[in-house]
């Protein structure tokens, strides 16, 4: 797939079930993370926004699919966040079902991307995640988000850390990334779109 002008961004829906989930046949990139993580940020890092997708949403107010097309020709998805520590069960539940509604549907996305923090071992939340993108058989990959604020002798033993918590298999890319520096812009899109 050619690379899309990622300047042309228009946000098109969001959707808090299954029936709004769009069907089509444009590629699809699913982006998650728990809260806090930057994916709001990487997005807008690719989009070369500022403040596109939102940044720093409130918690409880994201259990939504939110969709935006890219140049008329790719959506990238934006699935809500996990991990919030002051979150009701209630929203837990809206948030599992959601998303096993997503990951169990048919032909939702094309190409899962997962973002962590490059600075910790992946959480329990962070390893359900990397479950629900291995069970569809979509390719996915891994970003390791705020590479800016590890020593460069970190960055090594983190990335071994988060491929072998998450079990990830060895043709899984997991790419370094900054949405701060943009570091690992470019391999992300790369990966995104191989020319
Ligand atoms: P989201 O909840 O996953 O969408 O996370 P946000 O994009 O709202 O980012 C959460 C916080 O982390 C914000 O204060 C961001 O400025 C900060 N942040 C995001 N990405 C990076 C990064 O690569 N490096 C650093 N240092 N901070 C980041």
């Amino acid at each position: 797939m050619a690379r899309p002008n990622l300047n042309r961004a228009e946000f098109v829906k969001s959707a808090a079930a299954s029936a709004q989930f769009i069907q089509s046949p444009m590629p699809r990139i699913a982006f998650a993370g728990k809260s806090n993580v930057g994916k709001s940020s990487v997005i807008n890092r690719l989009l070369n926004r500022k403040n596109f997708a939102r940044v720093g949403a409130e918690p409880g107010k994201t259990v939504h699919v939110n969709y935006f097309l890219i140049d008329g020709r790719v959506y990238f998805i934006d699935l809500p966040g996990y991990g919030f520590a002051k979150v009701s069960r209630a929203e837990k539940e809206r948030w599992s079902k959601l998303m096993e509604s997503f990951f169990t549907g048919k032909d939702l996305y094309d190409l899962g991307v997962m973002i962590v923090d490059a600075r910790h071992k992946p959480t329990a939340d962070d390893v359900t995640m990397a479950e629900f993108f291995k069970s569809t058989g979509a390719d996915f990959l891994v970003v390791a988000n705020k590479l800016d604020k590890l020593k460069k002798s970190e960055i090594e033993p983190n990335l071994r850390l988060i491929r072998e918590t998450l079990a990830l298999e060895e043709d899984v890319r997991l790419i370094p990334f900054s949405a701060e520096s943009g570091a690992g812009r470019e391999e992300l899109l790369g990966a995104i779109f191989p020319e």
